[in-house]
């Protein structure tokens, strides 16, 4: 058994179970307070893997998630990888395109390289000399009343590790959580909702954007839509929302251009069909799921944070962004309770609950209005009114 446990005079140990988005940038939160932090991840480093899957290609990157990427002297690096988009380029079936603005005159969200934001936090967290980063280490219990951890290796080896916090970074499926989930008086639900996504690329044409870059693009089409997000290497990439059953009714590539022919035609010649009959098949549609729960902390040893206490649905863009939100309230109330975990997670949980809540209400809200009340006239008009 390994013990992380802090002799006298030592920092505390904080173990950030999950080194995606949340833990990656948390785990530089807790390091520059001086903690001894411990990242543990289920994956390989993603750094130096030829394959990396997230749950999206890129993604919009907004004004709480960048508060939270300047605390940590990160925000330039990101932004000046990420393209911002101005406004939503609404396409309708006729193909014409409307844009709708998403604030006043030159405020913008930007579209960045999940896997690309993933490595840079990685990479800031192992500049701080008291930040370590485990990989291939899959966390499968812990104990509430000791802080020992078990996790698994890939060669079927397990390593038991105790900290004195342990920050649940560990995604939707949270095996933190689980814990959680034994306990009397912890509120949990999740809500699987019935449409899947898929990811299809729109390539470069003649060597520029197939389309305007500087949007993100919608079609909406009522009971399901697609989406369209820039690339730095000039491709968009597409994600087609649709309930599952719609899906599953595509079965040849034949089917697959007379659905895009039939809701998305002025798409077709930008995709290209042949790419498109065979990308469809490629990964079935994944499942969206949103995930409510409270409280988000269990005494002075463990805190959930980004979607391990809150996986929304995508439609607002504020799943990661909320994340990285937890990561600055967190450290504000740090600094209130200096940094006393006993009064600093029962406050975290108090204050972060409702608006965390909100987001995830929010994001099932827009779920509907971005298929379907984005397309009404009143829609388009009361953008033009809040944005004059
Ligand atoms: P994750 O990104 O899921 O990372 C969890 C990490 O924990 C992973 O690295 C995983 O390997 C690791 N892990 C899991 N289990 C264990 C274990 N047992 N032991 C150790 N490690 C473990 N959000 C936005 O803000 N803007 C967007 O535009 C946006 N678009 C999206 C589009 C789609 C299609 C989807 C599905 C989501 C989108 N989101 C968006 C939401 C965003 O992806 C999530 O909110 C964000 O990834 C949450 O980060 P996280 O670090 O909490 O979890």
């Amino acid at each position: 058994m390994e013990d992380s446990a802090p002799r006298p005079g030592e920092k505390k140990v904080v173990a950030v179970v999950g080194g995606g988005l949340v833990g990656a940038l948390n785990a530089c939160f807790f390091a520059k307070r001086g903690f001894q932090v411990e990242v543990y991840e289920t994956r390989e480093d993603i750094r130096c893997a030829n394959v990396v899957r997230g749950r999206s290609i890129n993604l919009a990157l907004s004004h709480r998630g960048r508060q939270a990427l300047k605390h940590v002297g990160m925000e330039e690096k990101i932004v000046s990888k990420g393209i911002p988009m101005n406004a939503r380029m609404i396409h309708a079936l006729s193909g014409k395109q409307s844009p709708i603005p998403y604030g006043k005159k030159g405020q913008y969200i930007l579209s960045v390289d999940r896997a690309n934001l993933n490595k840079e936090l990685l990479t800031e967290a192992e500049t701080y000399p008291n930040t370590k980063l485990n990989f291939d280490h899959k966390l499968q219990d812990w104990s509430a009343e000791t802080g020992l951890m078990t996790f698994a290796r890939p060669d079927g080896s397990k390593t038991q590790v105790r900290a004195d916090l342990i920050v649940g970074c560990d995604g939707a499926f949270s095996a933190v959580r689980k814990q959680f989930l034994r306990r009397s008086r912890f509120n949990y639900s999740q809500t699987y909702i019935p449409h899947g996504y898929m990811e299809l690329t729109m390539p470069p044409k003649h060597g520029e954007f197939a389309m305007k870059p500087n949007y993100l693009h919608i079609w909406p089409r009522n009971t399901f839509m697609m989406i369209a997000l820039p690339n730095l290497d000039k491709t968009f990439t597409c994600t087609l929302f649709m309930p599952f059953e719609e899906f599953e009714k595509i079965t040849t590539g034949d089917e697959v251009i007379e659905f895009f022919q039939k809701y998305f035609p002025d798409a077709i010649p930008l995709i290209g069909a042949d790419a498109l009959k065979r990308d469809y098949f490629r990964l079935p549609a994944q499942a969206m799921v949103s995930v409510k729960c409270s409280p988000y902390h269990i005494g002075d040893k463990c805190v959930l944070m980004g979607d391990a206490a809150h996986a929304v649905v995508p439609f607002y863009g504020q799943g990661m962004n909320a994340g990285f939100e937890d990561c600055i309230v967190f450290d504000e109330i740090m600094n209130r309770f200096n940094e006393d975990f006993g009064a600093v997670l029962p406050e975290y949980t108090r204050v972060r609950v409702p608006d965390d809540h909100a987001i995830a209400d929010l994001a099932m809200y827009n779920y509907v209005e971005m298929r379907a009340h984005v397309n009404s006239k009143w829609f388009i008009f009361r953008k033009h009114v809040d944005n004059l």
